[in-house]
């Protein structure tokens, strides 16, 4: 017999049901337009990419890349690894090993699923030889170490990882696409799952939600950068996170102009923090001074930041340990240490904000710790979210796309986190509910069906979320489960509404009632559309 088994969602990622769902959706769908508007377009991306794609953007010595990444290989790729591995270890069964692992070898290679190259085909001729070659010791050993070599340096393809971030793919489809030679920038969003393997607490998760967008370009002008951050704060208040929007700012439809004034973050709960991180010119020199003055204040740091000093120093201004804050305010800071160019970049910066109503925080300890990412960095923090606060991360890498094999090329963009985004709406009690239902459509009787059938489509047909038991219920049973499932009005068809070309519309909350014609049962539901 089989044992029962309760299946749950693994460690770190988890379901989105309706009707929190709905909400996503909205917030989703007011990105897609803001971001239209602004003439962006959308790229969907593969969820997966070669591990070294992302090694080489996010960084080998990142977190991120170091230890949170899923990394897998192909199947068969893994039974090649798996037999060559028990042929390392084991005596028993050798020769049938040997002669499993060249089948395997050989499929592989027909099927292009380990790279057709002539050193493989080479090593894989060698691997028969060996194998036919007469068995016995003095050559044993040496048999067996040649056939681990041959293996041990096949190319068997690149490994790939699920995706901790977007940037990195959106660079390589710009480049694989050649789209460098599409006329002014290029303006790209996108909206998807990202996977990270850190440790599952509020507002982190293994499988989590980003909405993105980048710029990519021959231009690093501040007012690409001004306005990517104004577009971001137009779509934070459309969807009406923050105490300056209105309540229940999610509500469909989301109202074009919520963002029509300035963009104050301050009103809307929100805080925009920005930097200038320097660029290959000025920025080595700073991390040089920093490293000086760290050195000097090392016995009052933590163990963790200690380690950092030689590693990677800008991270130590990151550091939340209290009793380092006072030390790490004292140390040199960017901002001084900026070549004139830089310098001139970020104060047109705080023009083009100025320009837009943009208010923010400046705040020299926003950094980021890898060399293609130069001068303009932002972060937009969110309330309700306790420690894991950032809603959104951005900033300008002008480097990556040559670092990833293409055209120089300038570059700026953000991530947003949807699951913060999501649970700040919900802390600050700003989802408003979804009806599941606008119309329970209740009927007794075979003749009512047809009608209850026919006036569901019509009413569907309109845009009204509409209910119709497929089994026939008695009318206070029916009226109960209408009110259990949140539906708004109550349509009542029987042979008398029938008989009389007139159904009842019953309001579910005040339990008022109309009786109205078909006509006027459409005009009345379009009149009262407010549906929450
Ligand atoms: P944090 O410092 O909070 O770990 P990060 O610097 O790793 O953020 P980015 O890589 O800049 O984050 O990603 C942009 C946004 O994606 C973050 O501001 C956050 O809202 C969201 N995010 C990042 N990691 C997670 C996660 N594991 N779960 C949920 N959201 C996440
Ligand atoms: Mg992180």
């Amino acid at each position: 017999m089989t044992e029962k088994k309760q299946f749950r969602a693994i460690k770190g990622v988890r379901d989105i049901l309706p009707p929190e769902s709905a909400a996503w959706n909205r917030v989703e769908q007011t990105a897609r337009e803001v971001f239209e508007a602004y003439g962006y377009g959308e790229i969907r991306l593969p969820i997966f990419e070669e591990t070294e794609l992302f090694a080489r953007s996010v960084g080998a010595e990142t977190d991120i890349v170091g230890k949170e990444m899923y990394t897998f290989q192909d199947q068969i790729v893994q039974e090649i690894v798996f037999l060559r591995e028990y042929l390392r270890q084991s005596d028993v069964y050798y020769e049938p090993g040997l002669k499993a692992l060249i089948r395997k070898v050989e499929e592989a290679l027909t099927s292009a699923e380990i790279p057709k190259t002539e050193d493989n085909t080479r090593r894989l001729n060698r691997l028969r030889e060996l194998s036919n070659s007469p068995v016995g010791p003095p050559q044993d050993k040496l048999r067996r170490q040649n056939v681990l070599y041959e293996i041990e340096n096949m190319d068997l393809g690149p490994s790939n990882a699920l995706r901790p971030e977007a940037t990195a793919s959106v660079c390589r489809a710009y480049i694989e696409h050649g789209m460098h030679t599409r006329p002014g920038n290029v303006k790209l969003y996108y909206i998807g799952p990202m996977f990270r393997r850190e440790r599952p607490q509020k507002g982190r998760y293994r499988q989590f939600y980003q909405i993105g967008a980048e710029v990519l370009g021959q231009s690093d002008a501040p007012a690409i950068d001004a306005e990517l951050v104004e577009m971001l704060l137009h779509f934070f208040a459309r969807i009406g996170l923050g105490e300056g929007s209105a309540a229940g700012g999610v509500k469909p439809p989301l109202h074009a102009g919520a963002a029509g004034g300035d963009l104050k973050v301050a009103a809307t709960g929100l805080t925009l923090f920005y930097n200038s991180i320097g660029c290959r010119e000025c920025r080595p020199s700073y991390v040089a001074a920093l490293k000086a003055a760290l050195e000097k204040v090392k016995d009052k740091l933590g163990p963790d930041s200690q380690r950092r000093i030689e590693a990677n120093p800008l991270r130590v201004l990151d550091s939340k340990v209290e009793s380092e804050q006072a030390v790490i305010e004292s140390l040199p800071r960017i901002t001084d240490h900026l070549c004139p160019a830089c310098h001139e970049h970020l104060a047109a910066l705080k023009q083009q904000f100025a320009l837009r109503g943009i208010e923010g925080t400046e705040n020299w300890r926003l950094v980021r710790g890898l060399d293609y990412y130069t001068r303009t960095t932002f972060e937009i923090t969110a309330p309700g979210l306790g420690s894991q606060n950032a809603v959104c991360g951005g900033g300008r890498y002008d480097g990556l796309v040559e670092l990833l094999g293409g055209p120089p090329t300038k570059g700026i963009g953000f991530a947003i986190g949807t699951d913060r985004v999501m649970l700040s709406l919900a802390e600050t009690g700003r989802l408003a509910d979804t009806a599941a239902c606008d119309v329970f459509v209740t009927w007794m009787g075979a003749a009512a069906q047809g009608h209850a059938i026919r006036l569901a489509r019509k009413l569907r047909d309109a845009g009204f979320r509409v209910e119709v038991p497929a089994e026939e219920m008695k009318f206070r049973k029916s009226l109960d489960l209408a009110n259990r499932m949140g539906a708004r009005y109550a349509l009542i068809i029987g042979e008398n509404e029938i008989a009389a070309g007139r159904y009842a519309l019953k309001r579910l909350a005040d339990a008022v009632q109309k009786e109205l014609t078909e006509g006027e049962l459409l005009e009345f539901l379009s009149g009262d559309r407010v549906i929450g």
